[in-house]
């Protein structure tokens, strides 16, 4: 046996089934329904978790609506930051489990779940501290008979629905904002990745939150998400998904003009000039790639090097690639782990195919052969279709996986012509010493997350969100707060 096989101590994984939240208590689903999720490294069942139903999707949004009528509304944002800081703290006591749960189910590497569960907890702290700050304002109105002021006012029950990807720090990141504004909230989990949130669950009632206030239903997005995003109780629908998902849910919520927050698909571009630092900028393309093997939505996987270095920047790539160590998710050496099933996995598999008929030229990165640890497992090798076109398939649609398309440019009007080509709009990556051509394309780029001269990073205190295709609103910073609530002008007269 391999020293790193995927080890699965029972303290950490429960024995029975993983139960729904609903008005403060664990539960099954009434119908007895329960789906398998599993270890994408090992291609073995993990746990079974409740299959919520239609009705108790409804218990949930009803809790939810009474839990904000007679409690969540009427308390104080201090009070509310009280008890985000409680949940902080009762994560901080589950954090190895968190880790090792989100290592075997999404197949991400124990050393960086590890991390991420540092900056989230920390990510907490920055919302419950801004949130207090949050109110509405007194005008200088033309009537100086009225006193003119609005109210900053939550919208009741929100539906958080996520992907696979990042099953907690995405959950908590919407969360945050949500509950800190005095909304109450239905999450629904990724159904292949819901084991950490079922533990969120767990951690929301040792914080001691009043019932209702946070409920978790689990199941398919086609029925227990659709349910949940055509419940007349629910008043926002906070989605981060699919670009074909996310217009989905917004055509069901224009039914009823419900408010939505969309936080979509990607396929950005990293922009190389000639006077670039090329080692830096093959960092982030090789890391955009490989960490959480490139199922990461704010990832440049467009790669835009300016003729003068191409060639350069192809030897580096190659190089630094060659230098990360793919292996099993449990072990604290490995960089690179698997896709997070085995439909993902034909997903990229498919797009190379897609790739070579297009002329692209993949070339694998990596040689996985001669591991045979890794052949039960949804494991691909990094792979640079080296001879891509802006408007070929594998350069316009989003693949998420551990796959670069590289294009050539002349100038600077071409670079941002072809950055701009895209349906897309989520991030963009820049590399230049010339700081006036960087400010320039600051502007010209149609593209809400930009970054020049390091990496593209969503960070907890600043606003997050798509242009284009890519998404509606913002998530993240004193933004996410702002947007979780409704603003009401009241002209209030003294005679
Ligand atoms: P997905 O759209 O398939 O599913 C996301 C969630 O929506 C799941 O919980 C699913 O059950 C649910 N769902 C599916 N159909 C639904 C419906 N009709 N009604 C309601 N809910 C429904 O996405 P995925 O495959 O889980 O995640 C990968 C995608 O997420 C990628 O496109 C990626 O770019 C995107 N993503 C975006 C961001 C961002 O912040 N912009 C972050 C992470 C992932």
């Amino acid at each position: 046996m391999h020293p790193h096989t995927t080890m699965q101590p029972t303290s950490l994984l429960r024995s029975g089934v993983y139960p729904l939240l609903i008005d403060g208590e664990e539960r099954l689903a009434a119908s007895g329904r329960s789906f398998a999720v599993g270890n994408p490294a090992t291609g073995r069942t993990l746990a079974h978790v409740a299959e919520a139903g239609v009705e108790e999707v409804d218990a949930a949004v009803r809790a939810a609506r009474h839990a904000f009528d007679t409690h969540w509304r009427k308390t104080s944002a201090r009070e509310r930051s009280r008890l985000l800081r409680r949940l902080a703290q009762a994560l901080d006591g589950k954090r190895e489990q968190l880790a090792w749960l989100e290592t075997w189910n999404v197949g991400r590497p124990i050393t960086t779940t590890r991390a991420s569960l540092v900056t989230m907890l920390d990510g907490i702290d920055y919302v419950a501290g801004v949130a207090q700050g949050i109110g509405g304002q007194t005008l200088n109105v033309a009537d100086t008979s009225v006193i003119n002021f609005t109210l900053r006012e939550p919208y009741g029950v929100v539906a958080l629905i996520l992907p696979w990807n990042y099953p907690l720090t995405l959950t908590i990141s919407k969360l945050m904002p949500v509950l800190a504004a005095g909304n109450t909230a239905v999450i629904k989990a990724s159904e292949i990745t819901p084991l950490s949130t079922v533990e969120l669950g767990a951690a929301i009632l040792e914080a001691g939150f009043p019932p209702g206030v946070i409920n978790i239903v689990h199941g398919p997005g086609a029925t227990i998400g659709q349910a949940l995003v055509e419940h007349p109780l629910v008043e926002k629908i906070s989605f981060t998904g699919g670009t074909a998902t996310g217009k989905a849910i917004y055509r069901s919520a224009a039914e009823r003009i419900k408010r939505v927050t969309l936080e979509l698909g990607g396929k950005s571009p990293l922009i190389v000039f000639d006077d670039a630092d090329v080692d830096a900028a093959v960092d982030v393309a090789v890391q955009d790639i490989t960490r959480n093997t490139g199922q990461i939505c704010i990832a440049c996987t467009r790669l835009l090097v300016q003729h003068g270095i191409a060639d350069a920047f192809v030897e580096k790539l190659r190089a630094a690639c060659a230098r990360i160590r793919i292996g099993l998710p449990d072990d604290p050496a490995t960089q690179m782990g698997p896709l997070v099933s085995r439909a993902q996995l034909e997903r990229v598999t498919g797009y190379l195919d897609i790739g070579r008929d297009e002329g692209a030229g993949p070339q694998a990165l990596a040689d996985l052969a001669g591991r045979p640890e890794l052949q039960e497992g949804c494991f691909v090798a990094p792979t640079l279709f080296a001879t891509a076109g802006n408007a070929m398939r594998v350069a316009q649609e989003e693949i998420f996986g551990p796959v670069q398309a590289l294009i050539r440019f002349g100038d600077e009007d071409e670079a941002v012509r072809l950055a701009n080509d895209s349906r897309f709009g989520l991030a963009g990556v820049v590399y230049t010493r010339d700081a006036g051509r960087a400010m320039r394309l600051c502007q010209a780029l149609q593209i809400g997350n930009l970054a020049v001269n390091n990496a593209i990073k969503a960070t907890v205190d600043a606003p997050f969100g798509g242009y284009k295709e890519s998404g509606l609103g913002k998530e993240r910073g004193i933004d996410a707060i702002l947007e979780n609530t409704q603003v009401k002008n009241v002209r209030f007269s003294m005679r």
